[in-house]
């Protein structure tokens, strides 16, 4: 397992749209291995593998709080089959947008589809912060990041943001 390097905006990188992958084979699940490693080290509790720049339709995700045990999630070539037509808002923040945080209005639930880590497949409704996590990784494999949905103003703002932050973290 290793930690890998996350992208940030405006890395056109995190633009491209990502492949299904063939089979969950041992290759993939090493990269699962990778992405949750990296993620547990960012901290985060979801990560896309765009983000590491692979565009492979793999996500992980652990919404375990604090002090309690680790629940690792794995979706490879996940699809939403169904979402609510009721929206709710949800302060969302985005490891490849560090320290940015804003509200987004998302789908209060999604049905989903997926391969796990054993490539077994798996059919459910995500509901609360599953639902907003899982909403915001399916759109990195499409190339969007949550500051797509705000206003062109806020998010040139972020960009800018990260980019100083980058900067002066090149530097020291
Ligand atoms: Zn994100």
């Amino acid at each position: 397992m290793a930690i890998r390097e996350i992208l940030t905006v405006p890395n056109p990188i995190l633009k491209k749209v990502s492949q299904d992958v063939p089979e969950v084979n041992d290759n993939i699940r090493k990269l699962m291995d990778d992405m949750l490693d990296t993620m547990y080290a960012a901290p985060g509790i979801g990560l896309a593998a765009i983000q590491i720049g692979e565009p492979l339709n793999v996500i992980v995700m652990d919404l375990a709080g604090e002090g309690e045990e680790k629940a690792p999630r794995y979706f490879v070539n996940p699809e939403i089959l169904e979402l609510d037509d009721e929206f709710v808002p949800y302060n969302e923040g985005c490891l490849s947008v560090p320290d940015i945080f804003d509200e987004v209005d998302r789908p209060k639930r999604a049905k989903i589809t997926y391969l796990n880590y054993d490539g077994e497949r798996v059919t459910e409704w995500a509901e609360g912060l599953y639902a907003v996590c899982i909403q915001h990784e399916m759109d990195h494999l499409k190339g969007i990041v949550f500051l797509d949905h705000l206003s062109k103003l806020k998010r040139d703002r972020a960009i800018k943001k990260v980019r100083k932050a980058e900067k002066l973290k090149a530097a020291s």
